[in-house]
């Protein structure tokens, strides 16, 4: 188990998920600069926190949390978890879009599919069934 350094809630490491380590918050989806080069790998001296900044979609066109290191400013993309908070990856998504992080992440990181308003419905419907 660990607290949260944004939110402060306990966070359960294992969480639901079963086999993976949770490396974000469920409640305010903040992560810690761990990894340097694979997920899991705990090599990164950094430790800042990390930021939710918008979302992506891998190939299979499913949904992934980009976070924004704030010490280190590097970039990742991470996994959904089953019981991580809906409203606040709603949140995060509107935010991005407010933001134009499509714009912005495109000059970092060229590969990454960031999500747009036009996205809007594919979010809704892979976050809520809807
Ligand atoms: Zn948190
Ligand atoms: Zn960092």
């Amino acid at each position: 188990m660990f607290v949260c350094t944004n939110c402060k809630k306990s966070v359960e490491e294992q969480g639901n998920i079963g086999t993976h380590h949770r490396n974000h918050c469920p409640f305010c989806l903040f992560s810690k600069h761990l990894d340097m080069k694979k997920p899991g790998d705990r090599e990164s001296k950094c430790k800042g926190d990390m930021q939710p900044i918008a979302l992506a979609y891998k190939k299979d066109k499913e949904i992934m949390l980009v976070h924004e290191c704030k010490d280190c400013k590097s970039i990742s993309t991470n996994r959904i978890s089953a019981d991580d908070s809906e409203e606040r990856i709603l949140d995060i998504f509107y935010t991005s879009v407010r933001n134009k992080q499509k714009q912005k992440l495109r000059e970092i990181k060229a590969d990454l599919e960031v999500l747009d308003l036009v996205d809007e419905d594919e979010v809704k419907k892979q976050l809520f069934g809807i």
